[in-house]
């Protein structure tokens, strides 16, 4: 096979760190050693700075982002509960399924795609009904737009109703506070902005979202995400006791441990800071070329991925064209609009020649299926907005 050296440019799984990866190929240690124990239980307590979560209670089991929505879900709402879903594409709608598979009443407000629901109108669906939770998803991957987390929180706060942000396409790449801001619940997975292959489902719940699992009437649905199974786990590999109930992902925290670690040495605002730099250059380019961003407003548009319109003429082929070219990017998603778009992930420790090299690659492969784009113009807008970043 050889080293495939193409940039994986898409919102999930990311380019993983060399020495993130490194990691896992260490010896496997068992799961309840001195040593595994000491290590998960710090990356317990280092997520609580992820997530500027002081007062959080941190669940990290194997699964995808799918398994932390699931759990959140499972532990949090009872057969009949009426729950509001602000959705703003594909993973709104998820919520909106998975809720209702436990039982939930679901109300789901929504916005064109592209677009956000106004606050009046989600104000105005947490007035009409008392509503048990609120779920949100922070940045939706199928149209890069992000939701105002922190005006949504302290609304449902406001009206009593808890609050979880999905969280798995923004957690550690955009402005997340979870305590400051009194959300409930945060959730996410390793591959995206954490920088961990995929394999743990990471949820972060405070103390309101725990009290109203211990208040639950009905047994929790499922039996392996259940808070009663995990939480003694949790605590356990905090406390430094060994403990099991399903065997962690070994070789993925040990990961997580090395990752962590990049994401804190930097510190939180920095890497917040350096995904919105990113961010400015990829919609520079984009702007450049003449390309128009799903994202109906700068201020809503994702720091995480780009969701970008095809030129005229173009379509879904073009990017095994990208991928020949050396980069690979990720086609559509929205069920409605999914065959006249492309998404660029940018999260992670992208460098400055990986988005250079990205945008060059998206050109050159224009150009060659004969899209009317000014080759060198979105590279150079990149670069400019690069390099004023530096100053
Ligand atoms: C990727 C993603 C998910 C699903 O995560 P999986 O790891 O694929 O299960 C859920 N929500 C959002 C916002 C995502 O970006």
């Amino acid at each position: 096979m050889g080293t495939d050296r193409r940039l994986l440019m898409i919102p999930g799984p990311i380019e993983f760190e060399p020495d993130v990866l490194n990691a896992m190929s260490r010896k496997t240690d068992s799961h309840v050693s001195p040593d595994f124990i000491a290590l998960f239980g710090s990356c317990l307590r280092r997520l609580r700075d992820v997530f500027r979560a002081p007062d959080g209670q941190p669940f990290v089991v194997a699964g995808s982002g799918t398994t932390a929505m699931e759990m959140a879900a499972a532990n949090v709402v009872e057969p009949g509960d009426a729950v509001l879903v602000v959705s703003t594409g594909y993973f709104g709608e998820r919520n909106a399924r998975l809720l209702a598979r436990h039982g939930a009443e679901v109300e789901v407000v929504e916005a064109p795609p592209g677009d956000v629901p106004p606050l009046d109108t989600v104000e105005a669906a947490l007035k009409r009904r008392a509503f048990k939770a609120m779920f949100v998803t922070h940045v939706d991957t199928s149209t890069g737009v992000r939701a105002d987390a922190e005006a949504l929180a302290k609304l449902a706060r406001a009206h009593g109703v808890l609050s979880v942000f999905d969280g798995v396409c923004a957690t550690a790449g955009e402005v997340f506070e979870q305590t400051a801001w009194d959300a409930d619940i945060y959730l996410t997975a390793s591959q995206k902005a954490l920088g961990v292959p995929p394999g743990l489902a990471i949820v972060m719940a405070r103390p309101r979202a725990l009290e109203a699992w211990r208040q639950r009437t009905h047994p929790v649905r499922s039996y392996a995400v259940d808070w009663e199974e995990w939480l003694p786990i949790m605590e356990a590999y905090e406390e430094g006791r060994p403990s099991y109930f399903a065997t962690p992902p070994v070789n993925l925290i040990y990961a997580l441990d090395v990752s962590l670690r990049y994401i804190l040495e930097e510190g939180m605002e920095a890497v917040w800071a350096r995904h919105a730099r990113v961010a400015r250059a990829f919609q520079a380019a984009w702007r450049a070329l003449g390309l128009r961003m799903l994202p109906v407003r700068p201020e809503i548009a994702a720091h995480t991925l780009s969701a970008v319109y095809y030129p005229e003429g173009v379509d879904a082929s073009v990017l095994a064209r990208i991928a020949e070219e050396g980069v690979i990017v990720a086609g559509g998603l929205h069920p409605q609009l999914k065959a006249q778009y492309f998404r660029v992930g940018h999260m992670g420790r992208v460098r400055p020649a990986d988005v250079l090299a990205t945008v060059g690659a998206i050109e050159r492969a224009f150009r060659a299926v004969g899209a009317d784009v000014p080759l060198g113009a979105g590279v150079q807008a990149a670069q400019i907005a690069l390099a004023e970043e530096l100053q």
